[in-house]
């Protein structure tokens, strides 16, 4: 039900599963009754008994997303199958505590507001990523920001809102979560606090991809994301390849082209330097860095095809190494890429071809546009915490933290138990 956003019907799971009707039946009264799903008639169904689609529960697990840009962050909670509820886009000064601080208020908020529902908070940044915590964002001068630190500090420091401004008193700059409900019947202030996932924005894009975008089912691809600079990672079955400690995802910082400029991240010549805001807004002349220039940079990519051209040869000359080096079935761009792959595709092309190994040229990997849009950091930081809440044990907590919904279902252990083995209950 969550890989396939909620959209197929419960005769269609119990086929994709391989399950009896019986079981499925059993399986489905048992999520429900554990808050965990909830059936909707199939739209557009005329006769006989509707068809149900499975989706998420009203009382259901909200997993808090967020996606932590260059000069702004964006708070999101969503429920299994993938719903997205935008709860706050709250401009930042570049700083880690005027960045994180905020952040840190507004995730206790919103977790005390919600109550046991919340299973898990995921952060996307725009930087490497190491040892499960501490980033580097090179634009903005952060060398090793403690995120988790950071963030803990000021949601322990945060008053706790009184009990009853539930559901109406957001952190500060932050709107309501119109459609997401509170969690009944269970005291917020009882709950431990959710557990923290930080992640790689390129990588979390990566997964996202993987997911529910351009990279689903694919064995061996390249994703690209753009927004100030360039990030990208290979994916492997699914997952984005991590590196040793964790910061693996920075095609960007690599010396693909002639560029003897010196990159924020300390080395010369990086690819990154040539692709995004900062070298869009460079090629017409206008300030760049420090996360700053977004709407200009927009500005530039939809009226200066110079500017435009200039970074598609870019990133095609840059694909075509990865290419080389990594074979894979297709490149998927997002962010700015996605424009800049609508706007200079022949461009993009052109530079790419040249650079191919004769083998590689024969058949060249598809280039595509990421579907998701901007949402793919966002949408991969929300993956992070579902996967680990759908474990055996994420789920046993969540059933422990949910008794009442729970109590009264029959054998439901025995049923899935059986079902994961692969038999089918009568
Ligand atoms: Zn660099």
């Amino acid at each position: 039900m969550h890989d396939c956003g909620a959209t197929r019907t419960r005769s269609q799971l119990t086929r994709d599963l391989g399950l009896a009707r019986g079981t499925a039946s059993v399986l489905v009264a048992g999520l429900a009754e554990d808050a965990l799903l909830h059936e909707e008639p199939a739209p557009g169904h005329a006769r006989g008994r509707p068809t149900q689609v499975p989706g998420p529960h009203p009382q259901g697990p909200v997993a808090l997303a967020v996606d932590v840009r260059e000069d702004a962050w964006e708070l999101a909670a969503c429920e299994l199958g993938g719903r997205v509820t935008v709860l706050a886009v709250v401009p930042h000064d570049g700083t880690p505590q005027g960045t994180l601080g905020p952040l840190g208020e507004a995730l206790a908020g919103h977790a005390h507001r919600l109550g046991s529902r919340v299973i898990g908070a995921g952060v996307a940044l725009a930087g490497p990523i190491r040892h499960g915590g501490l980033v580097d964002i090179a634009h903005l001068g952060w060398r090793s920001v403690d995120v988790p630190a950071l963030l803990s500090r000021r949601s322990a420091d945060a008053p706790t809102p009184p009990d009853d401004a539930q559901g109406t008193a957001p952190a500060q700059g932050t709107a309501p979560a119109q459609g997401i409900a509170p969690a009944q019947g269970i005291a917020p202030a009882q709950k431990a606090r959710p557990p923290l996932f930080v992640g790689n924005d390129t990588a979390l894009a990566a997964l996202a991809e993987a997911r529910r975008g351009r990279l689903r089912g694919v064995r061996v691809g390249v994703h690209l994301h753009v927004d100030f600079d360039l990030g990208g990672v290979l994916v492997v079955d699914g997952h984005a390849v991590p590196g040793a400690s964790g910061s693996g995802a920075e095609f960007g910082h690599m010396r693909i082209g002639a560029s003897d400029r010196l990159c924020p991240c300390g080395a010369i010549g990086c690819w990154g330097t040539d692709v995004g805001a900062n070298a869009l807004l460079r090629h017409v002349g206008l300030a760049y860095g420090g996360g700053r220039g977004r709407e200009q940079a927009e500005r530039v990519l939809a009226t200066s095809e110079e500017a435009v051209a200039a970074n598609a040869r870019a990133l095609g000359s840059g694909i075509a190494a990865l290419v080389n080096a990594h074979d894979p079935e297709v490149v998927v761009l997002s962010g700015h890429g996605v424009e800049l792959l609508k706007r200079a595709g022949e461009a993009l092309l052109a530079a790419c071809e040249p650079g191919l190994m004769a083998i590689r040229r024969d058949a060249p990997p598809r280039i595509e546009g990421s579907a998701l849009g901007w949402r793919g950091s966002l949408l991969g930081a929300m993956e992070s915490v579902f996967d680990a809440f759908l474990t055996t044990e994420g789920l046993e907590l969540w059933r422990k933290s949910h008794p009442d919904q729970a109590c009264d279902t029959p054998d439901r252990q025995s049923v899935t138990h059986s079902t994961l083995n692969g038999e089918s209950a009568p």
